[in-house]
C-alpha cells in the first residue's frame, strides 16, 4: 500500500477524494462545483467517448452540435421541465464588462443587459426541438438520430470530483420519431448500449431499470436507468435514457404529415451519460494501492521499467524492451518504456501501480542472462517470470483476463451485496449494512418519500427482468405485484 495513503476500510469517501487527486485524474479549481481534468483522467475519458461515439454511429446516429446558451423562454415551454432545472440554472444576463469608477477593476456594465437572459444549458432538449420544429415536416423527415458530445452547468449545492459536478462533461442523444412504438424501442435500444459499455468496457455489472415517477427525467414519460454498486454498498446511477413522450414536440410545436396526410405530433427520446462513469470506474475496481483500470479503457496498456546498473547494462536491455515495444503496438496496444533515469525503478513500479496500468514488464541484467522478463498485473498484483520472446505474445492473453476478472470480481461483489428482504426491521438492517435491497413497495410516492426519510435509502430503479411475484409492502404492508431494488446512492 502506498504510504500515508487512506484505506478503503479506514474512509471509504477520504480514499475517493485522495485517490482521484494523486492518480492524476482531476483536481478541484477556484470555480465552485467545477473540476481540472488532469490528462490521465482525460485520456480515460477520450476512451470511453470514442468507444460509446463508435457504438451510437453502430446504431444509426450521428454527432451534431447545438449552442450552449439556450434562451430563457424556451426552457419554460415544457412546464416539467423548466420547474425541474430552473432550480439549478445558471443565468446569464448582461454580455459586457466595464472599467469601475477608480480605474483598478472591472464591473457588470448595466447598459449591456440582455434583453432576455440566456441560461447555460442544463441539457439540451429545448434548444434541439426548437431545430426539430424546422427540420420535421413530413414523415419522410423522421426519424432524426442525434448526439451531441457536450459540456452541461446545473447549479449542484453538494460536489464530488467526477460524480456530481456542477459543470460536467458528457453525450446528450436527442431523437425523434413518427410513432409511440419507434421511441419506446429506441429508449430501450441505447439503454441496452449503455448496459453493453458498462459491462463490456468499463467492467461494471449493472442492473437495467426503470426509474419511479418521483425519480423520473424532468418531462420524460419513463426514464430507462442502469444502475451500479459501488464497493462501499452504494448506488450510482451510471446512465439514463428517456422515452419523452410528445411533451417537447408539443412544446416547440414539431408536427409532421403522416403518409395518410394526417398531422401528428412527434414522438422523443433523450439519453445521457457523463464524466459520472469516472467516478464509478474508479469506485467499483480501485484498492488501497491506488487506480485499478479495465484495460478496454487504459491509456497505457502495459509499462517497461528496465533496471540497469551502467550504460552497457541499459543499451542491451533498451533494444529488448523497444522490440517487445512494437511487437506490442503491431497488435494495437499502447505501451510507455519509461527509459527516464530521473526516477529508480522501485519509485516507476509504486507511479504505474498508483496510475492503474494495467500490465508492467521489469527488466534487469539477470533476466538478460536468463532471456526472461518479469511481468506484473495490476489486479492481482500476482508477477510471474516469462520468456522475453513470448511476453508480446502472452500479454493479449492477460489483458483479456484482467478485464474478465475486474468484471467477475466486481459482480461477485455486486451479487453478494444484494439483499432480499420481507418485513420493515430487515429491511432497516439491509439499508444499514449496505448493498441492493431487493423488496416489495406498494407503487406509492408517499410510501416511497417515507422509507427515504427514514432510511435515506431511495429505490434506485424496477428492474426491466423482475419476475412478477404478489407480496406484501414492507413499509406499508400493502398488496405489491412486484419487488424493487432500494439502496442509498451517490
Ligand atoms: P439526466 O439528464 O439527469 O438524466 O442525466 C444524464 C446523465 O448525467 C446521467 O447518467 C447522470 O448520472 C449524469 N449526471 C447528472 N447530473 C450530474 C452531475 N451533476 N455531474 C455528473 N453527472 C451527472
Amino acid at each position: 500500500m502506498a504510504k500515508d495513503f487512506t484505506t478503503r476500510e479506514q474512509d471509504y469517501s477520504k480514499w475517493y477524494n485522495e485517490l482521484v487527486v494523486r492518480a492524476d485524474l482531476a483536481e478541484s479549481s477556484d470555480v465552485r462545483g467545477c473540476m481540472v481534468i488532469k490528462p490521465h483522467g482525460y485520456a480515460i475519458w477520450e476512451n470511453m467517448q470514442s468507444q460509446l461515439d463508435k457504438m451510437f454511429k453502430q446504431t444509426g446516429h450521428s454527432n451534431a452540435y447545438f449552442p450552449l446558451f439556450i434562451p430563457k423562454s424556451y426552457l419554460s415551454k415544457e412546464a416539467d421541465h423548466v420547474e425541474g432545472f430552473a432550480k439549478e440554472a445558471a443565468v446569464v444576463t448582461h454580455y459586457r464588462l466595464k472599467n469601475d469608477e477608480d480605474g483598478k477593476g472591472v464591473v457588470v456594465d448595466p447598459e449591456a443587459k440582455l434583453e432576455e437572459e440566456l441560461i447555460v444549458r442544463p441539457t439540451s432538449e429545448t434548444i434541439i426541438w426548437n431545430s426539430y420544429r424546422k427540420w420535421i415536416q413530413s414523415y419522410r423527415d423522421l426519424p432524426i438520430k442525434l448526439n451531441q458530445w457536450a459540456n452541461v452547468v446545473r447549479w449542484e449545492m453538494r460536489t464530488r470530483l467526477f460524480l456530481r459536478t456542477a459543470e460536467f462533461l458528457w453525450q446528450e442523444g436527442h431523437t425523434a420519431h413518427a410513432t409511440k412504438d419507434e421511441a419506446i424501442e429506441e429508449a430501450e435500444q441505447m439503454l441496452e448500449v449503455y448496459a453493453k459499455f458498462a459491462e463490456k468496457y468499463m467492467a461494471i455489472p449493472v442492473v437495467k431499470g426503470i426509474k419511479t415517477e418521483s425519480e423520473r427525467f424532468a418531462g420524460a414519460l419513463e426514464t430507462y436507468c442502469i444502475e451500479a454498486l459501488m464497493q462501499d454498498g452504494k448506488a450510482l446511477q451510471a446512465g439514463t435514457s428517456h422515452f419523452l413522450g410528445q411533451n417537447f414536440a408539443k412544446a416547440f410545436d414539431v408536427k409532421y404529415a403522416s403518409k395518410e396526410g394526417k398531422e401528428e405530433y412527434v414522438w422523443a427520446t433523450s439519453w445521457g451519460v457523463s464524466t459520472r462513469l469516472m467516478g464509478a470506474l474508479i469506485m467499483t475496481h480501485s484498492d488501497d494501492n491506488g487506480l485499478v483500470i479495465p484495460p478496454k479503457l487504459a491509456p497505457i496498456h502495459v509499462a517497461i521499467v528496465p533496471i540497469y546498473k551502467n550504460d552497457e547494462q541499459f543499451e542491451a536491455i533498451s533494444k529488448k524492451a523497444k522490440e517487445i515495444k512494437e511487437k506490442l503496438e503491431d497488435k494495437g496496444f499502447i505501451v510507455r518504456f519509461d527509459d527516464r533515469d530521473t526516477h529508480k525503478p522501485g519509485w516507476k513500479f509504486a507511479e504505474y501501480e498508483f496510475k492503474g496500468v494495467p500490465t508492467r514488464i521489469a527488466i534487469g541484467p539477470k533476466d538478460m542472462e536468463k532471456g526472461t522478463v518479469e511481468l506484473a498485473r495490476r489486479d492481482t498484483l500476482e508477477k510471474q517470470f516469462v520468456p522475453m520472446d513470448e511476453v508480446a505474445d502472452i500479454i493479449p492473453g492477460l489483458l483479456d483476463e484482467i478485464q474478465e476478472n475486474l468484471f467477475d470480481r466486481a459482480k461477485k461483489f455486486r451479487d453478494e451485496n444484494t439483499t432480499e428482504v420481507d418485513n420493515w426491521e430487515d429491511f432497516k438492517k439491509a439499508i444499514k449494512k449496505g448493498g441492493f435491497v431487493s423488496a416489495h413497495w406498494d407503487g406509492t410516492a408517499e410510501t416511497e418519500n417515507k422509507i427515504k426519510e427514514s432510511t435515506k435509502a431511495t429505490i434506485r430503479c424496477i428492474p426491466l427482468n423482475n419476475k412478477k411475484e404478489d407480496g406484501k409492502c414492507v413499509f406499508s404492508g400493502n398488496p405489491s405485484k412486484e419487488r424493487v431494488l432500494f439502496a442509498k446512492a451517490y
